[in-house]
């Protein structure tokens, strides 16, 4: 195998020299209809998407377009020689397609329009050109100077912090980022429990300009993920801006300087203050573990501990475990450490809706491997394909139809009653023979109301197992041995798990952040947290979020996106401070209060505020939602593509 070029184009492949017989055993393994996009590269011929060799049809993960196994042969003994012959002339692609072929190629994977006003997103995303459409190219409108006296903290290394790192260093801003962990990775740093895992498809779920094609699993687990995280960090080289094991405490605005004093402390206990010009903070929204106060907890003789902090030197081989709380965290340790415990005690106070998703766990063969690192553009389309069937591109389905009687809290529309429909029989196909534990698996609010959960069968086989009850009792206190259910049952654990989730509503908790005439953040918000575009906040100049208020997702995309989409308005409203010699930039209150009443307006009408589904990490006590984004997917992209200098209040 040839090293790669450096010359090439990103994601045009490394050259191979594979036999024939080598090629052909890997294309049983690859998804079809992107190798036809591939294709089209290699050749510059379109007749490879106008053919016969078209999918089916278009599900999330489903990879070969449902396309039947006689056409996906024929389709690999015409691509053989063609690969073959590529490989001969010196791999080599095509000159790139032009944008109406490219928009075909888009539609023949999509197997239906995409809308024209979609595409740039997608080409933006894929960057087939090779370029980075987020890389910073300030040229020489800010001196260097403007720059060196603009440092930035960022709060957190997480995927978003990281990102920001990058972003800052190809500016060439001074920053420097503080993570209270030992390493990068945010979420995939602190849980490391057993079977944790990504749950959108590992070939989206990475950085547009850095894709990767070594997932050794489609749905990548934790180790993995955190891997990934380290290497971009080492190869950006943000590592040299990183101070880890260092907590920001405090940040107060000083509004005669237009400067962040930010009190960061270390693992001693010492603490420094930090002079900045702009914050940002990247400190994720599910990160601060909650564990409701059950009476007797500290009875327990035994370990307990928290999912996201989840004690590796405790051997549950064997032992009693009672897992509290099964939401999307719950889901995945389960089955994973099921076979090995002498008894899982599952208590779930709600049944959760989980989507089919047969690849859920599976590794990804050594062809399909090959595919993305040798043949043209084939993980760009990959890429499209994991991405478009999930993306957010309309509110529609969430949407609750004020005329759908819902009387019954099942359903909030006609099309939803069919979604929940559909989710359940496939429920009724795994467990229909026995009643009682498909009565306890029912949810009872409308389909997709909280995060729908993946299945590919591990849960409801975990629940089928002996050694496992699934408990759908309230608790009414913790003792010594065990919990006691609210009907008096003991359940014996020699270990006990929260599966209980996180403090979403409590953005930036528990840092004390104050801004302009002594606002504190988390009181000014109080548990209705607000941002313009979940990036900026009134009072709190120079302030940015990453994956603040209203940015959640719960209708698709990926969180890596988004920050990409943040990071871009964050850059572009640095640039514009230094540009005008500005000293901070604030929204404007009107401008925040209209964006909030709109998304309020919108998130209000979808199917997790629906009144029928209680008990929801997204909801505030008052049972309203500040944590979700009710906006398409390309309707965000839009909205941050550019930092509106209207919006603002400049000082
Ligand atoms: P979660 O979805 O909030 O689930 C918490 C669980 O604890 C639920 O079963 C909840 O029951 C239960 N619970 C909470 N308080 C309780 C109480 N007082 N008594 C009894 N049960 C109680 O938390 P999570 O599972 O950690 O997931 C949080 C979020 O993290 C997810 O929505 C997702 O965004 C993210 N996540 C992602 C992945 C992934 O990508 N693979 C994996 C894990 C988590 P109720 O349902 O009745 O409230």
């Amino acid at each position: 195998m040839t090293a790669p070029d450096q010359d090439r184009i990103p994601h045009a492949g490394t050259p191979f020299t594979d036999s024939d017989e080598a090629i052909a055993a890997a294309l049983e393994e690859v998804s079809i209809p992107t190798l036809m996009c591939s294709l089209v590269h290699m050749t510059g011929d379109p007749s490879w998407i106008r053919g016969e060799f078209k999918p089916a049809g278009l599900f999330l993960n489903e990879y070969q377009g449902f396309m039947d196994e006689d056409l996906k042969a024929r389709a690999r003994a015409a691509a053989v020689p063609v690969i073959a012959a590529y490989r001969d002339a010196g791999c080599v692609p095509a000159p790139q397609p032009s944008a109406e072929l490219v928009h075909e190629m888009m539609r023949y994977l999509a197997c239906g329009d995409v809308a024209d006003d979609v595409v740039p997103l997608f080409l933006e995303e894929m960057g087939l050109d090779g370029s980075d459409a987020g890389a910073i190219d300030w040229s020489d409108n800010v001196g260097a100077e403007a720059k060196a006296d603009f440092p930035v903290v960022v709060i957190g290394c997480g995927q978003s912090g990281l990102l920001a790192g990058i972003r800052l260093l190809e500016a060439g801003i001074p920053f420097t980022v503080i993570e209270k962990n030992g390493g990068p990775g945010g979420t995939w740093w602190e849980n490391r429990y057993p079977g944790a895992r990504v749950d959108v498809g590992s070939h989206f779920y990475c950085y547009s300009f850095e894709p990767a094609d070594h997932w050794t699993e489609y749905f990548s687990q934790q180790p993995e993920l955190q891997q990934y995280f380290e290497n971009v960090m080492h190869k950006y080289g943000v590592d040299r801006h990183c101070r880890f094991n260092t907590e920001v405490v405090s940040a107060e605005f000083d509004e005669s300087v237009g400067r962040w004093s930010v009190v960061v402390r270390d693992a001693e206990g010492d603490e420094e203050t930090l002079e900045a010009r702009a914050v940002i903070s990247a400190v994720g929204s599910l990160n601060r573990p909650k564990i409701p106060d059950f009476p007797g907890m500290d009875d327990f003789a035994g370990p307990s501990f928290h999912s996201a902090r989840w004690d590796r030197s405790v051997d549950y081989n064997a032992k009693k475990v009672v897992m509290i709380g099964a939401g999307a965290t719950g889901f995945q340790i389960a089955p994973t450490i099921a076979p090995d415990v002498e008894q899982l005690t599952i208590l779930q106070r709600t049944a959760q809706w989980m989507f089919p998703n047969p690849n859920y766990h599976r590794v990804v063969p050594e062809g399909d491997k090959w595919a993305m690192r040798h043949l043209p553009f084939y993980g760009r389309w990959f890429r499209f394909l994991s991405f478009w069937p999930g993306a957010g591109l309309s509110m529609e389905n969430s949407r609750i139809d004020p005329e759908y009687d819902d009387s019954d809290g099942l359903a909030i529309s006609a099309a939803n009653k069919s979604t929940g429909e559909f989710f359940l029989s496939l429920i009724a196909e795994q467990i229909g023979d026995d009643p009682e534990l498909l009565e306890a698996c029912t949810p009872k609010y409308p389909a997709t109301g909280k995060r729908t959960l993946q299945d590919n069968g591990s849960w409801l086989a975990a629940l089928k197992r002996d050694n496992v009850s699934l408990v759908r009792l309230g608790i009414d206190r913790i003792v010594e041995n065990g919990v006691v259910t609210e009907d008096g049952t003991l359940h014996e654990a020699d270990i006990i798990v929260y599966a209980t989730g996180f403090r979403h509503n409590d953005y930036l908790w528990p840092m004390r952040i104050v801004g302009r005439d002594g606002h504190v953040l988390n009181e000014y918000w109080g548990e209705e947290p607000s941002a313009l575009l979940g990036i900026t906040v009134p009072e709190f100049p120079n302030l940015f979020c990453m994956y603040g208020p209203g940015t959640n997702l719960a209708h698709g995309g990926s969180l890596i996106f988004h920050s990409e989409c943040q990071i871009n308005y964050i850059m572009d409203g640095i640039r514009q401070i230094l540009e005008r010699e500005a000293t901070s930039v604030e929204p404007k209150q009107a401008v925040h209060d209209a964006y909030r009443g709109r998304l309020q307006a919108e998130i209000g009408q979808m199917v997790w505020s629906h009144w029928a589904v209680t008990n929801s990490h997204y909801k505030n006590s008052d049972g309203v939602i500040y944590t979700l984004s009710p906006w398409p997917i390309p309707t965000y992209w839009e909205m941050t593509k550019h930092f509106d200098a209207d919006d603002y209040v400049w000082t």
